[in-house]
């Protein structure tokens, strides 16, 4: 399957060798939005949105503590949907949003794509547009989804995938595209797998912020872990999602390549070649 890795959202926050464990401590670092654009049997999907054309035209949406500390690029020609647009596609050509989870850097470019069906997880439905239970305050933008979008849910269960369980995406009409639970970061967060030319590709989202938390010894840098604590819903699930993501690497990393969303050093190993 073709799949083509986009960035649709660069954050700046300073203090570069705290977030990206190299460089200056009074430069600003880099974070992206890893996001696949994907070839399927069933027209493109998408895994994860990014940033939105709505969120640049009115950035406070975002939340204003959250610009401050990410310091977004917001440059439209980031977005899924102008760089769907300059691959060639029409927009309307995307027919699937696959959701990690429904956080603002994920969500934000589902409204650009109004034509697709959201893939989420139940959970992350029930408690981002429902509020059931109450989410964190301030944790979800409803606004990124206030044109109503088609919604698809999936539960737990699903086929055996090295040791996880995973539901087919897109059914029978896509078997190599599955959506894998991974709570912790939230409580419907999900990975997603696909099944590239040579190997398959489990988009982890948030499920790990830094490569180095793959390692045996797994390392991460002070900022990003202090924030990856405070965006956790439940830790204690995340560690070990995190654990078993690491078990994965170690036992089966010739066949399978994990990325996460806000890597720069992942989406940088990526976005030159093609799964
Ligand atoms: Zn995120």
């Amino acid at each position: 399957m073709r799949i083509h890795h986009l960035n649709t959202g660069t954050m700046c926050p300073i203090g570069k060798r705290l977030v990206n464990g190299t460089g200056s401590l009074f430069s600003r670092a880099q974070l992206v939005c890893h996001c696949l654009l994907i070839e399927t049997n069933d027209g493109l999907a998408l895994v994860d949105t990014g940033i939105g054309l709505d969120d640049i035209a009115e950035p406070m949406r975002l939340g204003r503590r959250w610009v401050r500390q990410t310091s977004p690029r917001l440059d439209p020609a980031e977005t899924a949907a102008r760089q769907i647009k300059a691959l060639g596609y029409s927009p309307t050509d995307v027919r699937h949003l696959l959701l990690t989870h429904l956080d603002r850097d994920h969500a934000g470019g589902i409204a650009d794509l109004p034509g697709a069906a959201v893939h989420v997880h139940r959970r992350e439905y029930e408690m981002a547009v429902q509020g059931r239970p109450g989410a964190p305050k301030g944790r979800y933008v409803t606004a990124q989804w206030k044109h109503g979008p088609k919604w698809r849910f999936y539960g737990e269960g699903g086929e055996d995938w090295f040791g996880f369980k995973g539901v087919r995406a897109l059914g029978d009409r896509e078997g190599d595209i599955l959506m894998i639970p991974l709570p912790g970061h939230t409580t419907g967060h999900c990975g997603i797998a696909v099944r590239g030319k040579d190997k398959w590709l489990l988009h982890a989202g948030d499920a790990y912020f830094f490569h180095g938390q793959m390692q045996a010894k797994p390392q991460v840098p002070l900022v990003l872990r202090l924030f990856q604590r405070r965006a956790d819903m439940d830790r204690a699930m995340r560690m070990q999602n995190q654990e078993r993501l690491r078990a994965l690497h170690a036992s089966h990393g010739h066949e399978v390549t994990i990325v996460n969303s806000h890597d720069p050093v992942h989406y940088a190993n990526c976005c030159c070649g093609e799964a």
